[in-house]
């Protein structure tokens, strides 16, 4: 027996501050959290569905020092365009907060507190690298050195890029200050440290329950079994660092919580503010309450956070206080989403930026084409011509068709009133099952979190309405027998009606439009689209086209805001300090352009034949909005020789040519201030 709840929170992963967010986030967290929340609303369940920023942590401090800005203009930029992208991707989230507010940095506090006093937490003295020019201990990512694995010379304080071992600062071999490049010092330094490893018994057994009574994926449990079997250790709550939540206790006065302690704490701070602002408590009766169902969306990279430290963190506050939180019932994790077959990379700068792709599509557009691909079992990829393939077929000829036709028939014939339902025939019966069934078969695959194929189901009922509609022939009926065209119609608008409910959960701006050309109120039931109840006489509005076709050539210029990733990010990139020796490796040579022609198909890029000694090559660059072709022939440039061969746009580029922004956003080519022979060495 399924335990009944009276309400239920849903959290979707905090996004971190510290850049956009692209397509593969949407699909991890935040898509299939909405349609779980607008699904669960229309069940009139007693919602709440909270996110906000991750502001903490040492990749803003480290993007902050690049920019030479401060932390908080980091996040404050990042944390405003995130809210405004989500928006109009149609997100419906009660509160979206932050982790610089005052009221997380107490609700953390209080957190660590309650532990602290309750003797949980445990402190062991270590040694840390520390910068003594700056006089500072190096958080993780502030140091650079040798891999131990591989020799890489570049490895990071926390990873090594190149072979993808993560590390620890003190196992890097000629470790340097990444803030003055000099070599740090070990000293010692206290922190604390939760002891993970006390709960794995309890954890296994939470998991193990929620799973019988909800239904966990495969894949979160195999994720947790795979910590589970290497045991859980003590996790150190504390760092050396300034940009976070201070740690509220003496001789801790220049470190702060660790970001992986305080950011899943947002999730309540969060509900916290929706409280204040509306003046209630109500943030008390869904995490202090066994009633509740909590439901945590995230993506994969993020199972160990929230079905293991968090559930442990929780457990040991509710040992020692009055107030009990709630334990998340699921945490329906999704695997990752791809692009074009490549995973997202913010650093090779194959991405796919939300706020930019909804500059140029309609924001239903792109949830349906997400939701019918979403990562549930496995990694799945977004293709542009799968895109537009789902948009023209699916939501333009399927979905918007049988509206449209059905809304001009009540216009045309019934002078925009809804007709008459007269006797039922057998195909009418039969259409009429099919349309009581939908919501039930579309709400179980939802409350499973199967939000892929609870999306084929609503657009199998289109489908199914536009074959109603063909074989019913209402055209015909009109004028030889009408009260089977009017009863036909009548069954048409109710089925219009019923997909107006079905499919909000994943096009809420769709929805919305269709029932206002339906003249009906945004207020409904779930439950109401299996209903027969349009009223026969009442007026419907004026008909609007729901989807324009996508054509080849706006598609193909589209693609462009992925090939050109790099150019089209306005971010600073993050730099790094390179020794002479890692300077040297880059074969850095004079030019000259023989050829230079525009790429087809692009309004952003130029293909060159450069002469490098004799030696040509072949250049795809993207500054064709900045230059004629007929510009650079005969100029001298300045390339990179030995950078490794790349396709953009099919066709191959074989170095990279050098230039730089002027104030105005112009990209000016770099040249010699002699016409030196090309194959010239620059150094
Ligand atoms: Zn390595």
């Amino acid at each position: 027996m399924k335990k009944q709840y009276k309400r239920i929170l849903i959290t979707a992963a905090l996004p971190y501050a510290n850049g956009k967010i692209h397509l593969g986030h949407l699909a991890g967290a935040y898509l299939p959290a909405d349609i779980y929340a607008r699904y669960q609303r229309a069940k009139k369940k007693e919602v709440v569905f909270i996110c906000g920023s991750d502001e903490h942590g040492v990749p803003i401090t480290i993007t902050a020092e690049n920019e030479k800005t401060t932390p908080q203009k980091i996040v404050d930029r990042y944390h405003e365009l995130n809210k405004q992208t989500f928006e109009k991707f149609g997100m419906s989230f009660d509160n979206y907060s932050r982790t610089s507010i005052p009221l997380h940095h107490q609700t953390a506090q209080e957190f660590f507190l309650k532990m602290y006093n309750a003797g949980i937490l445990i402190e062991k003295k270590e040694k840390q690298l520390y910068d003594e020019k700056v006089k500072m201990f190096l958080p993780d990512r502030y140091v650079e050195g040798t891999c131990p694995k591989c020799g890489a010379e570049d490895a990071r304080g926390d990873q090594c890029e190149k072979c993808g071992t993560f590390l620890s600062p003190n196992e890097i071999i000629n470790p340097r200050s990444k803030i003055t490049g000099e070599t740090p010092v070990l000293k010692e330094t206290s922190h604390w440290y939760f002891p993970l490893g006390k709960y794995q018994k309890r954890l296994q057994d939470y998991i193990k329950e929620k799973n019988e009574e909800d239904g966990w994926r495969e894949n979160v449990l195999k994720y947790c079994q795979t910590w589970f079997n290497e045991g859980l250790q003590d996790r150190a709550v504390t760092r050396d660092l300034q940009w976070g939540v201070p740690v509220p206790i003496a001789g801790y006065e220049n470190k702060v919580l660790y970001v992986w302690f305080e950011a899943v704490l947002g999730y309540i701070s969060s509900t916290k503010e929706w409280s204040y602002k509306q003046n209630h408590q109500k943030w008390r009766e869904f995490w202090l309450s066994e009633d509740t169902k909590y439901v945590a969306f995230i993506g994969k990279d993020n199972v160990v956070f929230h079905c293991i430290v968090f559930p442990a963190m929780l457990m040991a506050w509710n040992d020692n206080s009055e107030d009990k939180y709630v334990l998340p019932t699921n945490v329906p994790a999704n695997e990752f989403l791809n692009l074009e077959g490549q995973k997202f990379s913010k650093s090779r700068g194959w991405g796919l930026y939300v706020d930019e792709f909804l500059e140029k599509y309609p924001a239903d557009s792109l949830r349906y084409a997400l939701t019918i691909n979403l990562p549930e079992m496995r990694d799945s990829d977004f293709y542009w011509s799968d895109f537009q393939a789902r948009h023209n077929n699916e939501l333009a000829n399927t979905l918007g068709n049988f509206v449209n036709r059905t809304l001009t028939f009540v216009h045309k014939n019934y002078n925009g009133k809804v007709p008459a339902i007269g006797k039922i025939s057998e195909l009418d019966e039969n259409f009429i099952n099919e349309m009581r069934k939908a919501p039930e078969i579309i709400g179980n695959l939802i409350e499973k979190y199967r939000f892929r194929d609870a999306t084929l189901e609503m657009m199998n009922l289109a489908r199914l309405a536009n074959k109603y509609f063909n074989d019913a022939e209402p055209w015909k009926t009109l004028k030889q027998a009408p009260d089977r065209c009017s009863t036909t119609i009548y069954l048409c608008l109710n089925a219009v009606k019923a997909l107006s409910i079905l499919f909000e959960p994943v096009l809420p701006f769709t929805s919305k439009k269709i029932r206002k050309m339906l003249n009906l109120k945004d207020n409904y039931y779930w439950d109401d689209a299996s209903e027969l109840s349009m009223k026969s006489g009442e007026q419907i509005g004026e008909i609007e086209i729901l989807f324009n076709k996508i054509e080849n050539e706006f598609i193909s210029e589209s693609s462009q805001l992925m090939s050109e990733g790099p150019v089209m990010t306005q971010e600073v990139m993050q730099k790094q300090t390179v020794t002479i020796e890692e300077f040297k490796k880059l074969d850095l040579r004079v030019a000259k352009v023989i050829e230079c022609e525009k790429v087809q198909k692009s309004n952003k890029l130029l293909k060159l034949q450069v002469k490098i000694g004799n030696e040509i090559k072949q250049l795809v660059a993207g500054i064709a909005q900045h230059y004629q072709p007929e510009e650079l022939v005969g100029k001298n440039i300045i390339v990179v020789k030995n950078l490794q061969k790349t396709s953009i746009m099919g066709i191959d580029s074989e170095g990279m040519m050098l230039a730089a922004s002027d104030q105005n956003g112009k990209l000016v080519y770099i040249t010699t201030s002699t016409d030196i022979e090309d194959g010239s060495i620059v150094k």
